[in-house]
């Protein structure tokens, strides 16, 4: 009992078990054999022994039974030597198999109990080590997300410790009558706590994109208006700032099949973006054509532009290419992310291309045209 829990247990001990397995069927296969065909086998092959001993009847008697004492023998002395060898490469081949699933246990433990950091080696290029470096590829992804979710949580009581301090500031100096009752007094308070919804808003949206609980109600929809009305909307912020907006549109695109709120909140993001990361002075080109089956939609700006290390991140989660926390209006990193899930909640695809810091930035999608 003790035996079998053992071997169901240990991966080790069912790969020696197998080569047992094998090794006995063989034998059984051989000697099986052996018995039914070392008399015809003797007949054949030692004619000339058997002319030597003559007729003798015990002789030969003797003789067949000497041939099969000899056979099974050396199908003994073949079987131990087998076991022998089949206990020596189960052995390696367990070291070499068990050894690094072994490691990846404990690591997985490890990270299980909050240790982002552990990984494995495993060198070599069989399944194994690909195994492995896909597990520290996860870890990695972890640990990053980890650090970020930390990050966040300072971030966070930052971002909400400024506004809280100022309104409070403010309230007490009405209660106290230190501040008069007037329009700006009350209109600052409206924008601090404006930022503080908005920041709200921003988490509850991407803690529902980030479960897959994003609703669309999809319809078939003209991009070009819905391009045209955001930067309408956007237009005044951007002459507030001196930052050209150019639209270069065709003239009729075929219609989307999406959810009209949710790519105005796209656009809106990325729109929103190129304005805040393009200095005064500067221009924000939007550009739509469609290519096949897709409507693509380009959002070009001549901004601060992004760091080849900086674009392979912006879409992750709390990623801020300025980590100051003294920005002013500056967003948590969650718009990108949140836009990403959104248009490929459609079936689109969003990303970015930078020539690199200082050169401006172009964020484009495509999404599926309506059938
Ligand atoms: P945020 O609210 O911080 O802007 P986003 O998810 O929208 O969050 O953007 C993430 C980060 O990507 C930004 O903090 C910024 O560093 C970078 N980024 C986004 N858009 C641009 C852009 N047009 N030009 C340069 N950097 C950008």
């Amino acid at each position: 009992m003790n035996v079998l829990t053992t071997v169901r247990h240990r991966l080790g001990w069912k790969l020696a078990l197998s080569y047992l397995i094998v090794i006995a069927v063989a034998v059984l296969v051989m000697a099986t054999a052996a018995q039914f065909h070392t008399t015809e086998a003797l007949n054949h092959h030692m004619a000339t022994m058997q002319a030597l001993a003559g007729d003798d009847p015990a002789m030969q008697q003797e003789l067949e039974r000497s041939f099969h004492a000899a056979v099974n023998e050396i199908l003994l002395v073949a079987a131990v030597a087998a076991v022998l060898a089949a206990f020596t490469v189960s052995l390696f081949t367990a070291r070499r198999i068990v050894g690094p699933i072994r490691e990846m246990l404990s690591a997985s433990r490890h990270i299980a109990a909050g240790h982002y950091r552990q990984r494995v080696e495993v060198p070599g290029e069989d399944e194994l080590s690909e195994l492995a470096a896909s597990f520290n590829v996860m870890a990695a992804a972890l640990d990053s997300t980890e650090q970020r979710r930390l990050t966040l949580v300072g971030d966070l009581a930052h971002e909400l410790r400024t506004p809280l301090a100022n309104i409070r500031a403010t309230m007490e100096g009405l209660t106290d009558g230190v501040l008069a009752p007037e329009a700006d007094m009350f209109l600052e308070v409206e924008r601090e706590t404006a930022r503080l919804q908005r920041l709200v808003g921003d988490l509850e949206e991407l803690s529902r994109a980030e479960a897959g609980e994003i609703t669309l109600s999809r319809q078939d929809i003209d991009l070009l208006v819905l391009i045209r009305s955001v930067a309408e909307r956007l237009r005044p912020q951007f002459l507030d700032k001196d930052v050209a907006l150019a639209l270069d549109l065709p003239a009729q695109l075929a219609p989307v099949y999406v959810d009209p709120a949710r790519i105005t909140q796209v656009l809106i993001n990325l729109l929103g973006n190129a304005l805040q990361y393009t200095p005064a002075g500067g221009s924000v080109t939007v550009r739509a054509w469609h290519d096949g089956p897709r409507a693509l939609v380009a959002v070009a700006d001549t901004g601060i532009g992004l760091s080849a290390g900086d674009l392979a991140h912006v879409f992750e989660r709390f990623y801020r290419v300025d980590k100051s926390r003294s920005r002013p209006g500056g967003g948590s990193g969650i718009g990108l992310t949140v836009s990403q899930h959104l248009v490929e909640a459609h079936g689109g695809r969003l990303w970015v291309a930078s020539p690199g810091a200082d050169l401006g930035s172009t964020f484009s999608f495509f999404l599926p045209l309506a059938t």
